[in-house]
């Protein structure tokens, strides 16, 4: 069954480690359904935004609302492309896949067919039974993306998925991934480095400054994407 996607919200989120301030003063919206892009330079707070929007670390101060409450414990209906893929080098693709079902508590057949169908999606069928280090840079990240949705997550984030892929291979993945985003309109919070990437693939793009980071500009894609009909009409900006 299709989830109702997630909208995620910062009022003025600040994170401290010790006496450093990383993120001081993040404000942002990130509407239910949208695909946004996140920029900035190394170190600006991307990283940590995205842990603390996944409830995996707390916040220091602010607020930070999912779909309209307050965070208070890590969000499950969430999936997470890390930066750095983080497959389990002893499992072969289908079995890092497959544990995550396991942790996530869902029923193990249906399970492994949704897992071969997204393998099917993202072109790695034949990659099931092989282990990671058997793998291209590329071939990993989709196994780590179909591991990030095999819950079928309402809110899908990636962490510079890309970061270490070829020309090519980035753009395959980037096609890959548009199809996935129309088919179940999730919300996707994708943080990249590549201005072109951003652009090319999300609804709005928000530049963040260095640290400590908060968003200091707002790029909104004006060509007209393809939505999903269910979605309606993009979100209005009127507000
Ligand atoms: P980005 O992802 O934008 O490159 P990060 O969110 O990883 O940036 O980091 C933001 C800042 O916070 C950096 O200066 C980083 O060194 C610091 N930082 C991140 N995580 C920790 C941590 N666990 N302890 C101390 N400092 C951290
Ligand atoms: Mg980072």
């Amino acid at each position: 069954a299709a989830n109702a996607a997630a909208s995620i919200e910062g009022r003025g989120i600040v994170k401290t480690f010790g006496g450093f301030t990383a993120v001081d003063g993040l404000t942002l919206d990130i509407r239910s359904g949208e695909f946004v892009s996140l920029i900035g330079p190394s170190g600006c707070g991307k990283s940590t935004f995205m842990l603390m929007a996944a409830g995996l670390i707390p916040t220091s101060g602010g607020e930070l609302l999912v779909n309209g409450k307050p965070l208070t414990e890590p969000l499950t209906d969430i999936g997470i492309v890390f930066q750095d893929h983080l497959l389990l080098e002893f499992r072969t693709a289908l079995e890092n896949v497959m544990l995550q079902a396991e942790i996530r508590g869902l029923p193990l057949v249906p399970a492994k067919e949704r897992a071969l169908e997204l393998f099917g999606k993202l072109g790695i069928s034949h990659a099931a039974d092989r282990y990671p280090k058997q793998l291209s840079g590329g071939m990993r990240q989709r196994v780590s993306i179909a591991r990030a949705l095999i819950h079928n997550p309402s809110v899908l984030m990636m962490d510079e998925p890309f970061g270490a892929l070829d020309a090519i291979t980035r753009t395959q993945i980037r096609h890959d991934l548009e199809m996935l985003w129309l088919e179940t309109a999730k919300t996707v919070v994708f943080i990249t480095h590549s201005i072109e990437e951003a652009i090319g693939l999300s609804d709005r793009v928000l530049v963040m400054s260095p640290t400590p980071g908060r968003v200091v500009d707002e790029i909104r894609i004006e060509l007209p994407r393809p939505r999903p009909a269910h979605l309606g009409d993009y979100p209005s900006f009127n507000t």
